[in-house]
């Protein structure tokens, strides 16, 4: 481990709080057979793993599947039921946050922090009230589409038609607004991603995205929408899946490089991490769980960010974006 100014990367890492804003564990432990309080050899994350990777900050995403396109509310609701279960069976290791002062209070109790998510708004059925009920139930985050299309706005498969966000997509996220909740842009079409800069008042993310510019997947974010992001103070987690980071050989460097271009062409204050570990099909070689997280650090510090910027994207970009929305 190199030392920069009296103090370890690995210090660094578990001195700072370290935020992942993306993965796909509550459907990966049904499917799995897996429980979130024991270490398993199967999948990228667990709490003990979580642990060992010096995770404080988990996104817990109730990841909508198209198999379910037909009954979507009742399968958000027992992706749910799995996080609640999941919570109460770890009590002594993780919490539920709703906000940042959950946060400070979960942290300081040296648990982890988790906060639920959707990932695809055709989970609320096409209902405003069902929104409402989810924030009373403790979701703070919405991924407005998956791929495809759904009463919100397009996807990014569904580009060629050049789809943005509906009436119903723009009530949305005018009423995340009013709510509190965390609107991401990940996976929506390009023309929904302006659409929904253009509606917001308040910052969005891009919980688990990287560089088009380096990586030309449609997943990915332009460098306009990077700089646009930015400027609206939202911030972009770095997505761990190679398929979004390069063709061949991708390894952690080539995640380092997609963090480079983004603080080259906006800044780092944008910049945060959105595994998708448990949802991706491959992992970067060197991360191949969460357990090595603290690599990450590590590289961002030979990289040549500074100790404070690497703090910043650790964790301190999204929390700051959390003390704004939520
Ligand atoms: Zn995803």
């Amino acid at each position: 481990m190199i030392n920069i100014k009296g103090i370890s990367a690995q210090e660094l890492h578990f001195l700072t709080p370290v935020l992942d804003a993306h993965c796909d564990t509550l459907t990966a432990l049904e499917r799995e057979g897996r429980r979130l309080g024991r270490m398993s050899p199967r999948g990228h994350l667990d709490l003990p793993r979580l642990t060992q990777g010096g995770v404080n900050i988990q996104f817990f995403a109730a990841f909508i599947s198209p198999k379910y396109r037909d009954n979507s509310l009742a399968r958000a609701m027992e992706i749910f039921d799995i996080f609640y279960r999941e919570m109460t069976e770890n009590f002594s290791l993780a919490e539920p946050a709703y906000n940042s002062s959950d946060i400070n209070r979960i942290l300081s109790l040296k648990k982890v922090a988790a906060l639920l998510t959707v990932e695809g708004g055709e989970a609320l059925a096409g209902r405003l009230e069902v929104l409402r009920m989810f924030h009373r139930l403790g979701v703070r985050g919405l991924t407005l589409t998956w791929n495809g299309r759904n009463e919100l706005a397009d996807g990014v498969s569904e580009a060629g038609t050049g789809g943005g966000l509906s009436s119903f997509g723009v009530a949305v996220v005018r009423e995340m607004n009013r709510l509190g909740m965390l609107i991401d842009v990940s996976h929506i079409s390009e023309k929904g991603f302006w659409d929904v800069l253009r509606e917001t008042a308040k910052p969005v993310i891009a919980s688990h995205s990287n560089c088009r510019s380096l990586c030309d997947h449609p997943r990915n974010l332009k460098d306009d929408q990077i700089k646009e992001l930015a400027a609206c103070e939202g911030v972009m987690g770095l997505c761990f899946y190679p398929v979004f980071l390069g063709n061949d050989g991708v390894s952690l460097e080539t995640l380092l490089d997609h963090a480079a271009h983004i603080a080259y062409l906006a800044g780092v204050d944008c910049i945060g991490l959105g595994s998708d570990f448990d949802g991706a099909e491959s992992c970067i070689p060197e991360l191949p769980d969460v357990t090595r997280l603290p690599l990450v650090t590590e590289g961002l510090l030979k990289k040549g960010f500074s100790v404070g910027e690497v703090k910043k994207i650790l964790g301190g970009n999204f929390l700051r974006v959390m003390e704004q929305v939520l």
